[in-house]
């Protein structure tokens, strides 16, 4: 029988997904494998060891090259050290990546080509939003994009304060838009067929989001818990403090706008909550 956290989505593509669903992780964080021969493995996923196995699965006779991260989430990253050893291939990110992840690697830089004997060939994008450290990765024959956090496949993407930031966001989607992906392969959720409109619909959500805080803020919203029962419908148990610390990221934004807003800085998080 077919493992359904595996998915073959064309020749030289395949997607693992951890079993780590959640309400910050969808119905759990993708990993993908790319190449024919020598793989490039992307974001390795959580701690869940039978990911490991599958990803060993999938492999099968052929070899990595090269362990790459989106970004130093726990959920993308903590099998990063683990399957950089057992697979004897380097850990590539940004080097704030590897720093926060406490990861020997290799350092990638904006606009790097990442191809360490790797039979495919991607380039490394800085694309800072979701987090700081954040890059996504081209390859250009295809066109494929992995986007990690910054665009997922359902929904809107997390933008916390204070690693997360409104401006850097918009300006990293307005990047990928100009690369014209065929595909956009997201850390969480299904791979996109249609990543013009996605793209759009994100840079739509963000800038509308941004709107409902101007409009609270008028109406006179004078702390970030006012804010957010303008703002949103109620929320799950535990999601309550994400869409502050993402209020928060718009409240700073917005203050760097010249908007007079209310206290923020208690709503920040820790960087390794996803
Ligand atoms: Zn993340």
């Amino acid at each position: 029988m077919a493992d359904p956290f595996v998915t073959e989505l064309a020749p030289g593509l395949t997607v693992l997904r951890a079993d780590n669903a959640g309400p910050m992780t969808l119905d759990g964080t993708c990993s993908y494998l790319v190449g024919s021969n020598r793989l490039v493995l992307i974001d390795p996923g959580s701690g869940d060891r039978g990911h490991l196995s599958r990803i060993h699965g999938v492999v099968r006779g052929r070899s990595i090259a090269a362990v790459l991260l989106t970004h130093s989430h726990s959920d993308h990253a903590e099998l990063a050290g683990e399957a950089s050893r057992v697979f004897g291939a380097p850990v590539l990110g940004s080097r704030e990546t590897l720093r926060r992840a406490g990861l020997e690697g290799g350092a990638l830089a904006d606009g790097d080509q990442v191809s360490p004997g790797a039979d495919i060939a991607l380039i490394a994008l800085a694309t800072p939003g979701h987090s700081s450290d954040h890059m996504t990765f081209l390859s250009e024959e295809d066109r494929w994009l992995f986007t990690g956090d910054l665009v997922l496949g359902e929904g809107s993407s997390a933008i916390l304060h204070p690693d997360g930031n409104v401006g850097e966001y918009l300006a990293s989607l307005s990047r990928l838009y100009a690369l014209r992906p065929a595909w956009l392969l997201p850390g969480h959720g299904p791979a996109v067929a249609d990543p013009m409109s996605l793209l759009a619909n994100y840079r739509t959500h963000r800038l509308e989001r941004e709107a409902q805080i101007i409009r609270a803020l008028t109406a006179g919203a004078r702390s970030v818990p006012e804010i957010r029962a303008a703002v949103y419908d109620p929320l799950p148990e535990g999601l309550a403090w994400a869409a502050e610390a993402a209020i928060a990221a718009h409240l700073a934004s917005l203050s760097d706008s010249g908007y007079e807003v209310p206290p923020f800085e208690a709503y920040g998080v820790p960087a390794e909550d996803d």
